[in-house]
């Protein structure tokens, strides 16, 4: 790691520009190799109030957050976050010690940022990226990518619900080879299954319906299997051929939607 040096004007001001959305201001930036660090706090927002309690809690420690996010202007880009710790005074609450309020910038846990892992879900189910070049992308691992992409998938997934199945009348399908070389659940294919009733419609994008290890006729088969009578009676048309008819009208910007919608 080398000393926080001057990096170009345009990726920094693209940063900060961007820096909003995650709730942090950035102190300094540093190369290290081919990845750009950018050191953040997190904005305060007065008082920490205790998880448990409610209650204020008392100033402890600072830690420091790691997490991957979308790449600038071609290069991976980390962050280091500052963030604050606080002890909780309260006799009777369990909690002893909490940390700031982080969760606009990750999920708790998480090593990306939210926007990141959608970023790393766009590009291999919309653009149909391989893992390895969204790894190198990012500077992370290939087993590291495909975690975040399933995550991401099961994030988007349980934010719509159930009633992501309601009214569904045309389903797209589409295997991507999500693994050349090594040795992955489904042979490394993943069937991305898409509601197109919208776009059909023309009342909005496509909707990720869900995300299944194999190749798209039997990956489609079990799905549907595994769905309710009433579902599958609704289904009018299962498009197999990838988003065949309807690829100008997702080429129409359409595409950014499918998983941000
Ligand atoms: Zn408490």
């Amino acid at each position: 790691m080398s000393q926080p040096t001057s990096v170009p004007v345009s990726v920094i001001a693209d940063t900060i520009v961007r820096t909003v959305e995650l709730g942090v201001t950035i102190t300094g930036a540093a190369l290290d190799g081919d990845t750009t660090v950018v050191f953040c706090d997190l904005v305060d927002r007065g008082a920490q109030r205790c998880p448990g309690c409610g209650e204020a809690g008392v100033y402890r420690d600072t830690v420091e957050r790691r997490v991957t996010d979308v790449p600038v202007a071609g290069h991976p880009l980390r962050l280091r976050v500052k963030v604050r710790r606080y002890r909780c005074m309260t006799a009777s609450c369990e909690r002893v010690v909490f940390s700031a309020d982080s969760r606009r910038l990750a999920r708790p846990a998480a090593t990306t940022t939210r926007r990141c892992a959608r970023c790393v879900l766009r590009r291999l189910v919309v653009d149909r990226t391989t893992v390895s070049a969204v790894a190198r992308e990012l500077g992370r691992s290939w087993d590291t990518a495909d975690t975040i992409a399933m995550q991401a998938a099961q994030d988007l997934l349980a934010e719509a619900g159930p009633a992501r199945l309601g009214g569904v009348r045309v389903i797209g399908v589409d295997e991507h080879r999500w693994a050349h070389t090594r040795h992955a659940d489904g042979d490394g294919f993943v069937t991305v299954i898409v509601d197109l009733t919208p776009v059909v419609d023309r009342s909005g994008p496509a909707r990720l319906l869900d995300l299944v290890a194999g190749r798209s006729a039997k990956a489609m088969t079990g799905w549907l299997a595994a769905q309710t009578p009433q579902f599958r009676d609704a289904v009018e048309v299962v498009a197999m051929d990838g988003f065949g008819g309807y690829k100008k009208d997702l080429s129409d910007g359409l595409c950014n939607k499918i998983l941000l919608s």
